[in-house]
């Protein structure tokens, strides 16, 4: 049998029992186990995972935890600096790119109006979402926790946030995206770039009061959506500047 102490630190403690969080507690197990597979018998999916310390030093997933272990367990993204000690990864992914799960379209949408290069499609099965992440080094976006387990996946963040808008104000904020924000970059459709498009080039597809009113297009190079400075417009700019707005503190 060993036992090991355990202690998770920050929103990791979202995974845990009640009883168990903010707080060391002991877990005994009877088979040899890695550091990693432990951690995920305990509910905490290792994707959220930076940092892991056995007895005051950093250790990577294979580590097989030892009797008496005293394991401290730090989330991904946090913001202090962990830099001085081992990272279980060898580098942030510093151009964000993310795929969504199936069921948080409207958060897929969010993200692209503000630039963010984002794989949604509303029929991705968890396998497609997970190879996809492993192929296009994509960080997986998702409420399930049981695909952040997946062994593949490597940068992953379980959104906590049920109503959309909030959870793009929870992606932004732990991962610290704000700077790297391109608002109207991107085709919310599609994820396609937008580029300038002259008037004359798309005026047989505008309807009549558009083509009066508008003469500042983008359109999508990918679906050939395309986008103007009408109401909608207003509205999106509206939305984004609520979204870059950082929290206080
Ligand atoms: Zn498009």
């Amino acid at each position: 049998m060993t036992c090991a102490r355990f202690r998770f630190y920050q929103e990791l403690n979202d995974f845990l029992p009640p009883q168990r969080r903010q707080v060391e507690f002991e877990h005994c197990f009877d088979r040899r186990a890695s550091v990693k597979d432990v951690i995920e018998s305990l509910g905490v999916p290792h994707p959220e995972i930076e940092l892991i310390l056995v007895n005051g030093e950093a250790v990577d997933f294979a580590y097989i935890v030892a009797d008496r272990d005293r394991i401290s367990v730090y989330p991904m993204f946090e913001r202090f600096d962990v830099s001085p000690l081992l990272r279980l990864r060898s580098a942030p992914l510093r151009q964000p790119r993310f795929v969504i799960d199936c069921n948080l379209g409207r958060l897929a949408r969010y993200l692209r109006l503000l630039g963010f290069d984002c794989r949604y499609a509303n029929d991705f099965n968890d396998d497609d979402v997970a190879s996809i992440s492993a192929r296009e080094q994509r960080i997986v976006l998702t409420r399930d926790r049981r695909l952040l387990q997946r062994k593949i996946i490597t940068h992953g963040l379980f959104v906590r946030a049920t109503h959309p808008r909030d959870q793009v104000r929870e992606v932004l904020r732990r991962l610290d995206l704000y700077a790297l924000s391109r608002p109207f970059s991107r085709c919310t459709r599609c994820n396609g770039r937008l580029e300038t498009a002259t008037k004359s080039a798309i005026e047989a597809q505008l309807q009549p009061l558009t083509r009066r009113y508008y003469d500042d297009f983008l359109r999508c190079s990918r679906c050939g959506q395309i986008y103007w400075q009408g109401s909608h417009h207003l509205r999106s700019a509206a939305l984004v500047e609520a979204f870059l707005e950082k929290p206080a503190g």
